[in-house]
């Protein structure tokens, strides 16, 4: 049950475009590979279901979305930054940066 849910990124597409995008296919390649696996394992040792695992997708998206908007708007100002400095480029103030998922997959895939 339930593994074509999880692996279903859309890779069909890829070869459709024009630039050569092996390595980055290579790189999904893994990281699909990496997620089903922890997914079998959740599955098989913590007995998790696919609504909880739903549930848990939704969360995080809901999440990343959420920083995405707010992470690079000056706490002092209230102006938008560039998402990738760490102090405000309009007052000197620092900016909340989320660093909670910063090096998740920073091991080789
Ligand atoms: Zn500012």
């Amino acid at each position: 049950m339930g593994r074509g849910a999880v692996t279903d990124v859309g890779t069909s597409d890829i070869h459709l475009m024009k630039v050569d995008l092996g390595e980055i296919k290579q790189k999904l390649d893994s990281l699909v590979n990496v997620t089903e696996a922890l997914w079998e394992l959740l599955q098989e040792k913590g007995g998790y279901s696919e609504d909880e695992l739903k549930e848990i997708v939704a969360e995080i998206t809901d999440k990343k979305t959420e920083m995405r908007k707010s992470k690079n708007e000056c706490p002092s100002c209230g102006m938008k930054n560039n998402p990738k400095i760490t102090k405000c480029m309009y007052c000197g103030a620092e900016l909340t940066v989320n660093e909670e998922f910063k090096g998740v997959f920073s091991f080789n895939i």
